[in-house]
């Protein structure tokens, strides 16, 4: 059976596929109560979405943002609910992420020029597409030019942390995106939170930051890690949700919008966090 509720999912406001209006459709067609829109570093969808849910009256779509954040052990993916999405200092601080991405990679592509590598700007925005352009974009196009035999490599020699061609971007720490969607009006969820290898030493410390929960029923997790991930939620009093991570890729593969189980408790637990709500 499909599920009720989907606060995981992608439009073309980041990488995902379907225009946001299409992805309200295709909830409401598979019967949903609850959705939420949540690109990456992005809010442009939101407006659409919203009007789209107008005509879905027995769905709600909730306005949401999923931050990337990295630390050295890995990416931390922070989303938001509820959020102010016309609120000027998140859009502004979101279009910052974006613009230093592309900056930071055009550093990277000097610094590799400066060790013998030239790379054509245009290729690699080619490579990219729609998606931000990271080093993995960098490291197919050193493959194609010969310079490496495969991705892998650029990492181990160039673009890795420690490499000669590596540059820093301005990032936000999983603390920091925390605060900054409550600053927005928001509730913070860590997303998919088993990429991180110690991921409950990073529950902990952003509970105590503000975080209102974390993401339990995501679409590859295996039933023990639900488990294992409930007893977080319950052990550091955060609200379980969860959702597909839809972005409309291959339907052969992917876990399709509401194809993950959420209980409806995890809106019920994120609306009575609400600032605001009664208790
Ligand atoms: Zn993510
Ligand atoms: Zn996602």
């Amino acid at each position: 059976m499909n599920s009720l509720v989907d606060l995981h999912l992608h439009s073309t406001a980041s990488d995902g596929v379907f225009p946001p209006a299409e992805v309200v459709r295709k909830a409401a067609a598979r019967k949903l109560r609850y959705m939420a829109l949540t690109d990456h570093d992005s809010v442009d969808g939101i407006a659409e979405a919203l009007a789209e849910g107008e005509k879905h009256p027995c769905l709600t779509v909730i306005p949401g943002v999923e931050i990337s954040t990295d630390i050295a052990a890995g990416d931390v993916h922070i989303l938001g609910y509820f959020i102010n999405w016309q609120d000027a200092t998140l859009k502004r601080q979101l279009a910052g992420m974006r613009d230093s991405r592309e900056e930071r990679g055009l550093a990277m592509v000097e610094k590799l020029a400066e060790l013998g590598m030239p790379l054509e700007w245009s290729r690699i925005k080619e490579i990219a597409g729609d998606a931000v352009i990271g080093r993995p974009h960098i490291a197919q196009a050193m493959v194609e030019k010969g310079y490496i035999s495969y991705i892998g490599e650029a990492f181990e020699k160039y673009i890795s942390r420690d490499g000669p061609a590596y540059a820093e971007r301005i990032k936000l720490d999983p603390a920091g995106a925390v605060a900054l969607i409550k600053a927005a009006g928001g509730l913070a969820v860590m997303a998919h939170p088993l990429t991180l290898p110690n991921a409950e030493e990073m529950i902990k410390e952003l509970a105590a930051a503000g975080l209102t929960g974390i993401e339990v029923y995501y679409a590859s997790y295996r039933e023990y890690e639900i488990e294992r991930l409930k007893r977080w939620a319950e052990k550091y009093g955060l609200v379980a949700t969860g959702g597909t991570d839809y972005h409309g890729l291959d339907p052969a593969t992917e876990t399709m919008i509401g194809g993950q189980h959420v209980p409806l408790s995890a809106v019920e637990g994120l609306l009575a966090r609400l600032p605001g709500a009664k208790t």
